[in-house]
């Protein structure tokens, strides 16, 4: 395999010539599944002021002593605290304050009795004169004291990360309506080939529908990009050229194409991509999927995958998500583990990406080939938890070997 690259050394050249792209704002309601672009430090205290956790009341916990059900403790009610509102009145020993969840702790008390451990009623709207305690409460019972959360100036989500729900929890509880997001990558897929149809049109005798626009469009937003999607080009020069074109119109941050990469009559793209751009490298020694072009066109990377779609989509796992995951500023790491192989595989010298399933047994992770691994068989894709990865120059896996899984799932 002189004539074609590892594909660690292919990667890794691919890699330098791929950049971060740049942030922009966005509402955090349009955040979910993006990569945050900026730390996000809390501008307040979180709680931003001392609150009652249960509806009760606010006393002095010195007043509690010795309270219970045989001997309640009698206090007068003073004032009647609503979240949201403030109350004025300093609450004195002898006193209490009728509290709901979340308001702020009036003046002169130190704790919160919850409702269910006096006599009170909050079905009642009008403030009770009285409240009779049935138990003792410590200092500080169930005060959530200002800033115990979090805290003005603290460092609570790190760029970088990918925003859930729950990042958009604590954007939303300090305030931050915009944020900073990495810009997601442009894709245009573009393919060729007579013989695909579109979704739209029958079937008919030698034709095959387009798969690889609809995997590769799949992957891409996977990967956190945006993918646009074009009709297979014509076997021809002119439609090839027409096709990547009206692709750079797009001005995309990548272009994807599959197909026409092999060396037969009607595969165009090799001779395109030169006119029209610059080709990096052609051959990566991998399996499935060797004839695999990169380059440039008008100076935006192009991945040149092959037609057969397990290879198309074997190829884009192993070269372009990398890529647009760099771009993307997401983290490529903790996809790969270790698995034992199930059973005897074959291989033939090229690194081959075999799709399996895997089972759990005995504390590790068994891995079986998903049936026919012909480059061409959606089902290997379908069935298949990860690629296991046999090395470069090894032709059998024995039954029992340790080998590396790239997890698809
Ligand atoms: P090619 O690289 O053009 O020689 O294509 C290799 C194989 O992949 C052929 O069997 C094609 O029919 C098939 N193929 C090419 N493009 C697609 C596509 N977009 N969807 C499904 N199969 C395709
Ligand atoms: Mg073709």
């Amino acid at each position: 395999m002189a004539d074609s690259l590892n594909v660690d050394e292919a990667l890794a050249r691919i890699l330098e010539q791929i950049n971060l792209l740049p942030a922009e704002t966005v509402a955090i309601e349009d955040s979910l599944g993006r990569v945050l672009a900026e730390d996000i430090i809390s501008s307040l205290d979180l709680p931003p002021f001392d609150n009652s956790s249960m509806d009760g009341f606010a006393i002095l916990s010195e007043d509690s002593k010795g309270a219970s059900k045989e001997f309640p403790v009698r206090l007068r009610v003073a004032s009647d605290v609503l979240a949201g509102s403030i109350s004025t009145t300093v609450i004195k020993a002898g006193q209490a304050a009728r509290i709901m969840t979340g308001a702020v702790i009036p003046e002169g008390v130190d704790a919160i009795i919850p409702v269910e451990d006096t006599d009170g009623d909050f079905r009642l709207q009008e403030t009770p004169s009285h409240v009779s305690l049935y138990s003792s409460v410590p200092v500080g019972a169930y005060i959530r004291k200002r800033g115990e959360n979090i805290s003005k100036g603290q460092l609570v989500i790190k760029a970088g990360t990918v925003i859930r729900s729950a990042e958009i929890a604590i954007m939303a509880s300090l305030g931050n309506a915009k944020i900073a997001v990495r810009k997601q990558p442009k894709v245009v897929i573009v393919g060729s080939g007579d013989e695909l149809l579109e979704l739209h049109e029958a079937p008919a005798h030698g034709k095959i529908y387009d798969s690889n626009a609809y995997a590769l469009a799949a992957m891409v937003e996977e990967d956190g990009g945006v993918a646009l999607r074009f009709p297979a080009a014509k076997d021809h020069p002119d439609a090839l050229r027409e096709s990547y074109q009206a692709a750079l119109a797009e001005k995309p941050d990548v272009i994807i194409s599959s197909a026409g990469v092999s060396v037969g009559a009607a595969d165009y793209v090799r001779g395109i991509l030169n006119e029209l751009g610059e080709i990096g490298f052609w051959r990566i020694n991998l399996r499935p999927g060797k004839p695999l072009a990169y380059g440039h066109l008008a100076g935006i990377p192009f991945f040149g995958l092959p037609g057969n779609p397990v290879s198309a989509m074997v190829t884009y796992t192993v070269i372009v998500r990398p890529s647009l995951l760099k771009m993307g500023g997401r983290s490529s790491s903790s996809r790969t583990i270790e698995a034992v192989a199930g059973e005897r595989m074959v291989s033939d010298g090229r690194r081959t990406y075999a799709r399996v399933r895997l089972e759990a047994k005995d504390g590790q992770w068994v891995a079986y080939e998903t049936g026919s691994q012909s480059s061409g068989a959606h089902l290997s894709m379908l069935l298949a938890d990860g690629l296991l990865i046999i090395p470069e120059e090894q032709k059998i896996v024995d039954k029992g070997e340790k080998l590396p899984v790239l997890l698809l799932r």
